[in-house]
């Protein structure tokens, strides 16, 4: 099963995933989380990627497209897995298009969190002192910006999917249970 979680920063998305790697035996394929790593480790890509990052702007394409192709050879990959924050743009979602083609793999099922702004700058702010700003992207400025770009280049990306039958919503206010409940019986139909 290949899914793609789709939704604003904050919308908890990464909730979600733990539960959904537990339920299907998938993986989580991150590329914030990779890319985290990638700043953590010093690496060139890692040390660009910082400073786009901290603006709460995107990373090229061709950098993440490439981080993806990549993780999804990995054999953990082999019972399928959750992209989380990726694609983000209508470009990446082509080439995932291109690349699942070139692998014989076949993208299940596109689930989109929906969440209220004004929420979302409450839990942004929460993760930020709960996690003693680990993320130095996680403040209300950053968070605004971030919010811009979300809706300026990944929300197009919702009627791609759409037009190929793939989009579901599910409502991200409610209890993370239910919203799990909501994407369980998606998933499971
Ligand atoms: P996230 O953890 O998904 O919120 O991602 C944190 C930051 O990493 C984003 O604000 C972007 O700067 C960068 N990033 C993560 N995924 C992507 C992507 N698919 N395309 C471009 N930039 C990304």
């Amino acid at each position: 099963m290949i899914l793609i979680l789709l939704g604003p920063p904050g919308a908890g998305k990464g909730t979600q995933c733990e539960r959904l790697v537990d339920r299907y035996n998938i993986v989580q394929l991150s590329t914030g989380e990779m890319l985290r790593s990638a700043v953590a480790a010093g690496t060139e890509m890692g040390v660009k990627a910082k400073e786009v990052m901290d603006r709460g702007e995107l990373v090229s394409d061709e950098i993440v497209v490439a981080i993806i192709a990549d993780r999804l050879d990995e054999p953990d990959c082999s019972n399928g897995c959750i992209l989380d924050g990726f694609p983000r743009t209508v470009a990446q979602a082509e080439a995932l298009d291109v690349m699942l083609n070139e692998k014989d793999l076949v993208l299940d099922c596109v689930i989109c969190i929906k969440a209220d702004e004004q929420a979302l700058f409450a839990r942004i702010e929460q993760r930020a002192a709960e996690t003693g700003g680990a993320r130095s992207d996680d403040n209300a400025e950053t968070l605004k910006k971030r919010l811009g770009v979300y809706h300026e280049q990944t929300a197009p990306i919702k009627p791609y999917y759409a037009a190929k039958g793939l989009l579901n919503t599910v409502d991200g206010m409610k209890e993370i249970d239910e919203v799990s409940e909501s994407i369980f019986a998606i998933l499971d139909k």
